[in-house]
């Protein structure tokens, strides 16, 4: 899969899963598409992405790891 252009995202790395009951950030040169693994798509559809330009950037504001692109989740 691909950056998007679409939603929130405008070509950025690192896509943050915004809702509540998820808090995680995405990396898509690395997104995974297996059913149960990052569903990139259903978050900007769901409306809950935000961009980052660094992993860095969305570590401090927050978010764990995607177990499948980034790995080292720390739940
Ligand atoms: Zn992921």
């Amino acid at each position: 899969m691909a950056r998007r252009y679409k939603g929130h995202m405008n070509g950025e790395r690192y896509l943050a899963n915004i809702d509540s009951d998820h808090r995680e950030v995405h990396d898509l040169d690395n997104e995974k598409t297996g059913s149960n693994q990052c569903q990139i798509d259903e978050v900007i559809a769901a409306g809950n992405d935000r961009p980052y330009n660094s992993l860095e950037a969305a570590k401090r504001e927050g978010f764990d790891n995607c177990h499948w692109c980034i790995g080292d989740s720390t739940r």
